[in-house]
C-alpha cells in the first residue's frame, strides 16, 4: 500500500490513443477534488502533478520519460523517486464504453516498477461506466 502522505508529485500517466481526443479534463477535476482513484490523497496537501501519455503502444516510452522526471528533478530540485507517485488513469486502467484497458498494462507497470517508483491505479471514474462494470456489461461480447 502506497503512502501517499509522504509523497509531493504525482505523475498521472494517460493513454496516448485516448488522449488524441481527451483533454485529460476530468482527470485534473478528479485529482483536484480528491474524487475517483484520488479519494486516497490527502485533500489538505499540495502536491505537484506532471500529467503525461505513454507514448503510444506499446507503452515503451514511459520508461524514457518518467526516467528523464526523475533524473532532473532530483538533479534540479533535489527531490528523490520515494517521493514520486505514479498514478495509472482510469483510460489505462479500466473497461468503458469507448474503450478496453490497455493490453500492455502489465508490461506498462513493470518498467515504472523497474525505474523504483510506487504505482496507484484509476483517475476519473464516471459513475455510469462503474455501474455498467459492475453489471458485466463491458465483458466480452457485450
Ligand atoms: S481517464 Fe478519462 S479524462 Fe483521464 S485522460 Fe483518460 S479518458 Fe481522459
Ligand atoms: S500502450 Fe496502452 S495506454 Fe499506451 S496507447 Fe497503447 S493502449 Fe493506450
Amino acid at each position: 500500500m502506497v503512502d501517499l502522505k509522504d509523497k509531493d508529485y504525482v505523475a498521472i500517466v494517460q493513454c496516448h490513443i485516448v488522449k488524441e481526443r481527451c483533454s485529460g479534463y476530468n482527470c485534473e477535476r478528479a485529482f483536484n477534488k480528491r474524487l475517483g482513484g484520488f479519494s486516497a490523497y490527502p485533500g489538505d496537501k499540495a502536491y505537484r502533478t506532471l500529467y503525461l501519455t505513454c507514448g503510444g503502444c506499446c507503452g515503451r516510452a514511459v520508461q524514457r520519460k518518467l526516467s528523464n522526471l526523475t533524473r532532473r528533478i532530483k538533479k534540479q530540485e533535489g527531490i528523490e523517486k520515494d517521493r514520486i507517485v505514479v498514478q495509472l488513469a482510469s483510460c489505462l486502467t479500466k473497461d468503458n464504453f469507448h474503450s478496453s484497458p490497455c493490453p500492455h498494462l502489465d508490461y506498462l507497470k513493470s518498467l515504472i516498477v523497474k525505474l523504483g517508483l510506487d504505482i496507484c491505479e484509476d483517475s476519473y471514474i464516471d459513475e455510469k461506466s462503474e455501474k455498467r462494470r459492475k453489471a458485466g456489461l463491458y465483458s466480452a461480447g457485450n
